[in-house]
């Protein structure tokens, strides 16, 4: 017996070994999965959901992918071998309940079990996203899940302005843009997406053009329309997260209802004067979800006491900052990190340069989220002006 044979029969008596059936079945119960071929071969096709650490840095690596050392790890490579041997390296470093895939990603695809093609980052992406794919939290998973993410924006105007800017920059890989006007000089002190020589073009247009500037990679779908009862199901299905950038009540109570409908977390932002706000209302969040913007204001106010935008003003820096930190709020959900202001407002007031952040539950007897109501339907509040300066 050659000297690696030996040492593989050593640790395989050691390192219990998983077919991929049970692998699976573990890795629905909490296991983390990590795939520890190369680089190249795990762009070729890895087991759906798999960590792609690569032999080569597991050790340095794997502490920040799987910090809790009693969580379950299964190794898997090509045929099971360099699994096993990553896996005795697992059990040296302390984790105390690894295993390793017996047959590898070859029994795996064998056996007609899922996988996935990682997206590849190329040479430009890679440079371009440098700053992210440096953070271990983010790193080429976390650029692949933005690069498959699509997010709406509700409105190209002052809030989903600096949003689409950072969120396409970021690479998020599609983003939808709702919105019916055309560019205003007045528009121009805080909507970052247009250009003065672009005032009269569709917003919608700018907004591509401006985009695409900035990031040929992401793809911009234009739906130039206003929201309304009858299209808002088809316009918002198949996008992971709705950006709230309207500034007007009838969209927002459309968007909100649209989005408790659709279990989709909704990032509502909005300014006025000197004062912004930003939450994430999602009812539907998976362990923990929040409240909807019907359980702080159940009906919109009466037209005559919600003043606008274009009624009494707004620094053209606050929808820039509130705007910045709805498209926070918006990877981090896309991500899965840290913690979303689900059930806190985070309120901004730039004359005294401060942040307050104020906390609420979700209503029991809310008609829209409250528990097993059902849905009870769209409502169209016409009386309000449809469209005021953002
Ligand atoms: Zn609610």
């Amino acid at each position: 017996m050659k000297g690696h044979e030996r040492l593989v029969a050593e640790v395989r008596v050691r390192i219990p070994e998983l077919s991929p059936r049970e692998t699976l079945s573990l890795q629905a119960r909490g296991a983390a999965l990590i795939d520890v071929r190369e680089l190249d071969e795990i762009a070729q096709g890895t087991a759906l959901g798999a960590l792609p650490l690569g032999r080569g840095f597991l050790e340095l690596r794997i502490e920040e992918a799987v910090p809790d050392l009693t969580r379950a790890i299964v190794a898997l490579c090509d045929s099971g071998v360099r699994s096993l041997l990553a896996a005795d390296s697992l059990v040296r470093l302390g984790y105390t309940s690894v295993y390793s895939v017996a047959g590898g990603f070859a029994r795996w695809k064998a056996e007609g079990l899922p996988v996935e093609v990682p997206v590849a980052i190329d040479a430009v992406a890679r440079e371009r996203y440098s700053r992210q794919l440096q953070m271990p939290e983010i790193g080429g998973a976390g650029q692949t899940k933005l690069t498959r993410s699509k997010v709406l924006l509700i409105g190209a105007g002052g809030l989903g302005s600096p949003a689409a800017l950072y969120l396409a920059a970021a690479g998020v890989g599609t983003l939808g843009v709702v919105d019916n006007d055309v560019v205003e000089r007045s528009n121009l002190q805080r909507q970052i997406l247009h250009t003065d020589a672009r005032v009269g073009t569709s917003k919608v247009v700018s907004a591509r053009l401006t985009l695409e500037a900035l990031n040929p990679a992401v793809k911009v779908i234009g739906h130039e329309t206003r929201l309304t009862s009858t299209n808002v199901d088809e316009i918002l299905a198949g996008y992971d997260v709705v950006l709230d950038g309207s500034d007007n009540f009838p969209t927002r109570y459309l968007v909100n209802d649209a989005c408790v409908k659709l279990g989709l977390p909704n990032v509502h932002g909005a300014v006025m004067r000197f004062e912004g706000q930003v939450s994430v209302f999602w009812p539907a969040r998976p362990r923990g979800g929040g409240p909807c913007y019907r359980c702080l204001f159940p009906e919109p106010p009466a037209p005559e006491d919600a003043p606008s935008c274009a009624d009494v003003g707004v620094l053209g820096v606050l929808p820039g900052v509130i705007g910045l930190l709805q498209a926070s709020e918006t990877i981090k959900l896309l991500l899965g990190l840290g913690e979303p202001l689900v059930g806190r407002m985070l309120c901004f007031e730039a004359l005294q340069g401060s942040f307050t952040e104020l906390t609420f539950q979700r209503d029991p007897g809310c008609r829209y989220c409250g528990e097993g109501c059902p849905f009870p339907g769209y409502i169209d509040y016409e009386r309000f002006c449809a469209r005021t300066a953002r």
